[in-house]
């Protein structure tokens, strides 16, 4: 059976939260899947920026969006959606955040759902049961489901190590669990974009750079410390997964086989 790969982001979840937050689950990602609690993200630490660098595997300079806005790349790089499609794989997303539509290119995705977080409660929980229900339906290629409430209704709300903050984590990882679950045939890497401090994120402070990372993927033992990885390193994993080439722009190096 061909691979298949679930991707999950958890916008602005730090790794102190992920230790912090009480859910059971924090004890079987870091025995049955390898894990980071020490990754970097890009600067700007800002959701965008670091999103398009998670797919692209190159930092925002190189990219040009340095903002929430997105910016057109000046020398385009094709990103992991491009790299997947034009291997014939199948792509879909769910998202509750917008801006996010712009980290893949028309044509590039067979399915998105997208549902904004500030007029739905509990859009998390939502948008991983339409991915399962989609996953069960049309068993794609390669999904990418991201979560915003940590970040837009914990850390910017309360602020971050709050405790709505920890809750929303914790929400988020029962969520990662459910996927886990119902999707044993699919490896699935867990991520951050970036943390945060105070009610605010985006600087160089480690607060806002350090992310964790969990990957249930074979050829990654489980149990392991992937300690000072980055986020360029994820879409280089993610193609050495399916096999498929990586354009040479890429500065980001697989974590399979190191
Ligand atoms: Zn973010």
């Amino acid at each position: 059976m061909s691979k298949k790969v679930i991707l999950v982001s958890i916008d602005g979840m730090r790794p102190d939260g992920v230790l912090q937050c009480g859910n059971p689950y924090v004890e079987t990602l870091k025995k049955e899947w390898a894990y980071t609690f020490s990754a970097r993200t890009c600067i700007p630490s800002v959701t965008l920026p670091c999103h398009v660098s998670l797919f692209h595997s190159v930092p925002p300079e190189r990219h040009g969006t340095t903002t929430n806005t997105y910016m057109p790349q000046v020398r385009p790089i094709d990103g992991l959606f491009e790299v997947l499609k034009q291997n014939k794989k199948v792509n879909c997303m769910f998202y509750g955040w917008e801006q996010l539509r712009d980290v893949s290119r028309p044509a590039s995705l067979k399915h998105a759902v997208y549902l904004n977080a500030l007029h739905h409660d509990d859009s998390d929980r939502k948008l991983t049961d339409y991915a399962l229900d989609y996953i069960k339906a049309e068993n794609p290629d390669f999904v990418f489901l991201y979560m915003v409430e940590t970040d837009e209704k914990g850390g910017h709300a309360y602020g971050w190590m709050s405790e709505e903050y920890l809750h929303h984590i914790s929400v988020a990882l029962d969520c990662v669990k459910k996927v886990a679950e119902a999707c044993p045939d699919y490896d699935i890497i867990v991520t951050a974009d970036h943390g945060g401090h105070d009610r605010t994120h985006g600087t160089e402070l480690a607060e806002d750079m350090t992310i964790p990372q969990f990957y249930h993927c074979e050829g990654i033992a489980p149990g392991t410390d992937l300690g000072e990885i980055s986020l360029l390193d994820t879409a280089p994993t993610i193609a050495a997964l399916f096999g498929v080439e990586t354009p040479v722009e890429w500065e980001g190096k697989s974590l399979l086989n190191r």
